[in-house]
């Protein structure tokens, strides 16, 4: 296969960003072309035939929030928001390491009361079995403190010394309340992550309207929320390419491989929604040498997720997902309505990254049969872990400074989109999408928040904060 020789907007990846900056332009009625190397969408966000079942399976699961405005904007374009499975409330459960094994696991529902935003969350923090009554009250000393911090100005410290230089010292919060939701939004530890995106997290998440903290999650495997794009693609005269390999890139020119055949194409515009660590390989020495952008990203880090995919004979797990409290595997998902399927998450999954998938399956059975009894003791029929070690970026402090921005130094060069850009989000989907929406707008002369869905409002008492804490800008 031979592409044609020149295009007027080349989009290099076709994860979330790349698919996101491909449908903006779409709907804004202009064509582009989008090459990807591997034979299906969705990058690291997508699902794949499992060789050894035969059945379709997420690389793990992908969970959405409320607050997650331009994800949702880019799946109802798309109409695939229809496949989202939202639920309002948590199951927080706790069977504390070294607990005796007939001791029952207490079960917290963590969820919205009607009350005004942001105290909807008071009433189930205040009665959850998890917490002592001295991290209680920590826990509403960190609501008002977190409201009250402007997140833009602790881009250099890390969330433990923020909570530090604010006053909450609770090692016990820390450990059952922050680590769980920061560790699952930021794939690091409170000690390692970012105050400014930790901050984030909680700010537009935890303590902001009520519809913010929904959870929601695919129905269908990942990969078939993207099943529509390729035509909404075509209709705008947009080219696909799969199976295509971007070997250099600069500012106009691309050379990609398609099996053994080398190749170089034109471009009057590139937007590169490659993964960072090919971007830094692949960018052309002088557009190194001319964007400082580039030179910074070798400054990003991974950090790991771990997926479990578990199927048992017997239900094991009652709720529609699970939070383990002071547990090595962190959340666990029903896949199922009877919860025989589980799929059990465990991010910053360094320490687990060289265990055989024997020994993870039997750590993770032991947390299950620790938090939900005799029930999780049997064999799971099946049993397969995905480990994924470059999941996403570690938003560290010093990674504030290696995020570049979506817009290049000089005007016409290389756009950058992808989860790792300069967007204010931890690695995520909203990350990936926004920073492809930013991209497609400033391909097209807009300014770049030109097709930026609005955060979700600002619950109404705190409006009366001060205006820097009402912005949602980074
Ligand atoms: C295990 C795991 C769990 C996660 N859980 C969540 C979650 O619950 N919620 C959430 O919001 N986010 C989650 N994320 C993060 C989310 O998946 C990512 O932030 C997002 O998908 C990144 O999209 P992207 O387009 O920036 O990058 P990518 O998805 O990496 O897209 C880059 C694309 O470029 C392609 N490519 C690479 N090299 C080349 C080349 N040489 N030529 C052509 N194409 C190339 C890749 O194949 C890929 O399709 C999770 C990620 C992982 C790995």
């Amino acid at each position: 296969m031979r592409l044609p020789e020149h295009h007027s907007i080349l989009i290099l990846g076709a994860g979330l960003a790349g698919l996101a900056a491909g449908v903006t332009l779409a709907r804004e009625g202009v064509a582009c072309t989008i090459l990807e190397t591997r034979k299906h969408l969705g990058g690291r966000a997508a699902s794949t035939i499992d060789p050894r079942s035969g059945e379709e399976i997420d690389n793990c699961q992908h969970v959405a929030l409320g607050c997650c405005t331009q994800y949702l904007r880019f799946l109802h374009e798309i109409g695939s928001l229809k496949h989202l499975e939202w639920t309002q409330e948590q199951h927080w459960i706790h069977a504390a390491i070294g607990a005796r094994e007939h001791a029952t696991p207490s079960v917290s529902r963590i969820g919205n009361a009607p009350l005004p935003a942001p105290l909807q969350g008071v009433p189930s923090l205040l009665g959850a079995k998890f917490l002592s009554f001295p991290a209680k009250l920590a826990a509403i000393q960190l609501a008002t403190q977190v409201l009250l911090t402007d997140r833009r100005r602790m881009a250099d410290l890390t969330f433990s010394q923020w909570l530090l230089q604010v006053g909450v010292d609770s090692p016990e919060l820390v450990e059952r309340l922050l680590t769980p939701i920061i560790v699952s939004a930021c794939n690091c530890l409170p000690k390692e992550c970012g105050a400014d995106v930790a901050l984030h997290v909680l700010q537009d998440a935890i303590f902001a309207l009520p519809s913010a903290s929904e959870i929601g999650v695919s129905r269908v495997p990942l990969s078939v929320l993207y099943e529509p794009i390729p035509e909404i693609l075509a209709r705008a005269g947009s080219q696909l390419h799969t199976g295509v390999s971007v070997q250099e890139f600069d500012e106009r020119q691309v050379t990609i491989s398609v099996g053994t055949t080398m190749q170089t194409v034109t471009a009057d515009r590139v937007i590169c929604a490659l993964p960072f660590e090919r971007v830094l390989t692949l960018a052309s020495a002088e557009l190194k040498r001319a964007d400082r952008r580039f030179e910074a990203l070798a400054d990003l880090k991974h950090g790991p997720i771990l997926g479990v995919h578990l199927k048992f004979a017997e239900p094991v797990c009652p709720h529609p997902h699970a939070v383990l409290v002071d547990r090595p595997t962190q959340w666990v998902f029903r896949k199922d309505d009877a919860g025989r399927h589980l799929h059990c998450v465990i991010s910053g999954a360094t320490e687990w990254m060289e265990l055989t998938e024997a020994q993870i399956v039997e750590r993770v059975c032991a947390d299950l049969v620790a938090c939900f009894g005799t029930v999780a003791q049997q064999k799971p029929l099946s049993a397969r872990a995905i480990k994924e070690r470059r999941a996403t970026f570690v938003p560290s402090p010093s990674s504030y400074r290696a995020r570049p921005s979506v817009e290049p130094v000089a005007v016409g060069g290389v756009l950058l989109a992808g989860d790792y850009t300069q967007t204010g989000w931890p690695a995520t989907m909203e990350s990936a999408v926004r920073s492809g929406a930013m991209a497609a707008a400033v391909a097209m002369g807009r300014a770049p928040d030109a097709f930026l869905e609005p955060a979700l409002g600002r619950p109404l008492l705190t409006r009366f904060l001060p205006p820097f804490l009402q912005s949602d800008s980074h």
